[in-house]
């Protein structure tokens, strides 16, 4: 059940709608939009009873929702969700592209240091590493644990970049959140509801990867998870699905792209590296996930990709990465995009907690 406010509706009568939700023993979400609010409800077993709510003031009326996500939809909030990063002119959905690089993981301070400069110039507005890897073997490099955070914090200080990485469990989930500005849930973590409903009580955006075999449908519904719990900054990552094809890591699955735009005003952005498992086909899966209207590019870059501790069949080198940049730079205003130019995005130094601000924050 959706409740859509009248376009007039002020603060007060937006909050005893959703007191009154509460109240019915729901849960009330409200999502203010360009035109109007809606509030979503959630904690129901069956329908809801409507009781007195279409008479509350403000109320224009109440809709049934017959999909099983509901926060999710456009049917909630018709505008696209744009999160922004307070400090910088980076943001996630709006018209400018956000571009995430970064290694597969944070190896040494150094190594995260050089590419860390090298994609900082080039015009990523977000550094990407693992600190926690969910590895097939568990004989391959785990992560650097807490000690990676603090390096990506480093990194955020000395070069304005706001920070992705990924918790794979609840328990690195809290270390996750107090440095991270994006948290990054992976594809082999986009059904484990509990680390959802626990991301879903943090303040941080989360960054959600497709699972390698999930229908846009699970996809959207593990996003629901989190965004029952009150989490409004959720980001869709396509990464690429398991096929019979044999030619790459994963099938990247572009058409996903324009699909979740039909049907949710949350973000999506498009991971061209695991998306192929291989080098050459990242800068050319890149152009056209711009041309398909992704929100953004999650790349991984290694400056010594032979000696990289996972994934460096798929990393660009520095310079491959330039080229990507200013390959992307001349698709997105065919599709009108933006991209941030060379090194152009502020180096506001901040501290390691960071804030964020969402088109999708709740009134009440
Ligand atoms: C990663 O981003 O390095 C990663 C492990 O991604 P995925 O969950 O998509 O495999
Ligand atoms: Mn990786």
């Amino acid at each position: 059940m959706l409740v859509v406010m009248q376009a007039h509706a002020t603060e007060d009568q937006v909050r005893a709608v959703c007191q009154k939700i509460e109240s019915m023993g729901y849960r009330a979400h409200a999502l203010p939009g360009a035109q109007r609010t809606a509030i979503g409800i959630t904690g129901n077993k069956g329908e809801v009873e409507p009781g007195t709510l279409e008479e509350m003031p403000g109320v224009q009326e109440l809709i049934r929702v017959s999909k099983p996500y509901k926060l999710v939809s456009r049917d909630l909030k018709e505008e696209n969700t744009i999160i922004t990063f307070p400090g910088t002119d980076a943001s996630i959905g709006g018209r400018g592209l956000a571009i995430i690089a970064g290694p597969c993981a944070i190896e040494n301070r150094e190594q995260a240091f050089t590419v860390a400069e090298r994609v900082c110039r080039a015009g990523a507005q977000f550094f990407r590493g693992g600190a926690y890897k969910p590895r097939t073997s568990p004989y391959s490099f785990q992560g650097l644990g807490e000690e990676g955070l603090r390096i990506m914090a480093e990194i955020r200080d000395k070069f304005g970049m706001r920070i992705v990485t990924e918790a794979i469990d609840n328990e690195s989930l809290e270390l996750v959140e107090e440095y991270a500005d994006v948290i990054q849930i992976g594809a082999r973590n986009m059904q484990n509801f509990s680390l959802l409903k626990r991301a879903g009580r943090t303040r941080k955006p989360v960054l959600l990867k497709r699972g390698m075999s999930a229908t846009v449908e699970e996809f959207l519904m593990a996003a629901e998870y989190v965004m029952s719990e009150g989490n409004y900054n959720v980001i869709l990552c396509e990464r690429g699905v398991r096929t019979f094809a044999d030619h790459t890591r994963n099938t990247l699955d572009l058409s996903v792209v324009p699909a979740v735009q039909r049907l949710s005003h949350l973000p999506i952005v498009v991971d061209p590296s695991h998306g192929t498992g291989k080098r050459n086909k990242v800068t050319p899966l890149s152009r056209a996930a711009v041309a398909v209207g992704a929100d953004g590019l999650i790349v991984e870059v290694h400056h010594q990709p032979d000696k990289a501790l996972s994934d460096g069949m798929q990393s660009l080198y520095p310079d491959q990465f330039d080229d990507l940049m200013s390959q992307v730079r001349q698709i997105a205003p065919v599709v009108g995009r933006t991209v941030p130019a060379i090194g152009s995005h502020t180096s506001a130094p901040l501290q390691a907690r960071s804030g964020v601000q969402s088109s999708a924050s709740p009134l009440t």
